[in-house]
């Protein structure tokens, strides 16, 4: 038995399925999944010493790669300073300043420790400082593993076949609503508030419709409903300043993790005094943390951000670009039809019958999700070396890492991937 097996027969004696998040399991794609043993830049190795290129880059947090060096030269410098305190730091303080000054509309910021995390605390947060109880979100967003934020998600959830979960009593999301994605809602006086993704990059990758994020912005503004973006994926990664600047939208809210620790668990949630004042202890609604703000955490959030330049935005775009047009050809000239919509960085990777056309709602993600040939063409990348996520769900990485060079290498890799695919059908 290899080492990856042998690996995940362990795994499994011990932990759920072998994994400590279920997409890991390779359960949508099949098979068994690759143990990780290192990484750098735009590579990781398996257990059994096999490289591959990784598109996965921690599902978003590695936008520069892995294990950049002055990543790791701020975490093991804070290391050595003690790793948790349960008191305030100046890393915390620093880290705040810079994302208040990245971010317009955002006067304030509290850290926590992961996504989930942040989109929880800004629903309770949202339903203290309005005293209403709904919440509108998104067929095929995901916002982590919240019990109100469970219904219709996508990513996991999704890869997993689930409609809900297990668990997640009728109560807990009783004041759920679940509105089709791209389509502005009807607001009543009882929603507290509306949680979007601004792009959608848990149903593989579905851009906003013209009008939509600022139709939001004006129900809310109509119905008094507070607008929440879940920047966890797109902060600091479509701008400087996120999806908010990109689109030229206001929330009211913003949840941030991924890109913003590093690496490290970390999640955030901000958004103008006038909300943020309801939260403890200012205001009466309660959230805390014991590794909340942890400074090893602060110390990659910092180094990240600080290293995301104008220009770095620019060369990620740049990279995507390449990467999405090389893949398209790729999957064309062996005759495997596709599609690779791609907002900012971001992409997404659907196949079907041909022309295939971007999905704009988790109806028509589903239907170029479901049909079985995203499996084919990932074991097929795989093989060879490239790793894309393990589920149709989920977006492309590109990192700051990924040069032309690594570039092309995938797009070689992945037209040989595509003829060995095409020849099986
Ligand atoms: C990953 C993700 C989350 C959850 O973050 P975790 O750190 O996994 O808890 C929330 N919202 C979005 C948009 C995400 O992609």
């Amino acid at each position: 038995m290899g080492a990856n097996l042998d690996l995940f027969d362990r795994a499994q004696r011990v932990i759920p399925g072998g994994v400590n998040s279920p997409v890991r399991a390779f359960g949508s794609v099949g098979g068994t999944p690759y143990f990780v043993d290192r990484a750098q830049g735009p590579y990781l190795w398996d257990a059994e010493g096999r490289r591959y290129i990784d598109y996965v880059q921690s599902y978003g947090p590695g936008i520069l790669g892995h294990a950049h060096p002055a990543v790791l030269e701020a975490v093991t410098r804070a290391a050595s300073a003690g790793t948790s305190y349960g008191a305030p730091t100046e890393a915390e303080v620093v880290l705040a300043e810079m994302v208040v000054d990245r971010i317009a509309g955002l006067e304030s910021v509290r850290f926590v420790s992961s996504g989930t995390e942040a989109t929880m605390s800004a629903i309770r947060l949202a339903r203290g400082a309005t005293g209403r109880p709904g919440i509108v979100k998104f067929a095929g967003c995901y916002h982590g593993h919240a019990d109100a934020l469970l219904a219709a998600g996508g990513s996991g959830v999704a890869n997993q076949g689930l409609s809900g979960c297990d668990g997640v009593t009728d109560g807990a999301v009783a004041d759920t609503i679940v509105a089709p994605y791209n389509v502005v809602p009807t607001l009543d006086e009882t929603v507290a508030a509306v949680i979007v993704e601004p792009v959608a990059a848990n149903m593989g990758l579905v851009a906003p419709a013209d009008g939509f994020l600022e139709g939001l912005r004006a129900a809310c503004d109509t119905a008094g409903a507070l607008l929440i973006f879940d920047e966890v994926i797109t902060g600091f990664r479509l701008a400087r300043g996120g999806a908010a600047e990109r689109f030229g939208v206001t929330p009211d809210l913003w949840c941030f993790g991924k890109v913003i620790g590093g690496g490290l668990p970390v999640g955030a949630f901000g958004g103008r005094w006038g909300v943020m004042e309801h939260l403890a202890p200012l205001g009466g609604v309660y959230q805390g943390g014991t590794l909340s703000g942890n400074p090893l955490a602060m110390a990659a959030g910092r180094t990240t951000l600080k290293l995301l330049d104008d220009g770095a935005f620019d060369r990620l775009t740049a990279t995507a670009t390449r990467l999405a047009d090389g893949l398209a050809g790729a999957f064309a000239s062996a005759g495997l039809a596709s599609t690779l919509p791609r907002v900012g960085s971001l992409l997404g990777l659907y196949f079907g019958d041909g022309p295939v056309i971007p999905p704009t709602d988790f109806d028509e993600a589903k239907v170029l999700a479901d049909n079985g040939r995203y499996p084919k063409v990932f074991h097929a990348l795989l093989e060879r070396g490239v790793a894309l996520a393990p589920g149709a769900y989920e977006a492309l990485f590109p990192s700051l890492a990924h040069d032309d060079a690594v570039v092309d290498e995938t797009i070689e890799i992945a037209a040989d991937a595509a003829s060995a695919v095409a020849s099986l059908a």
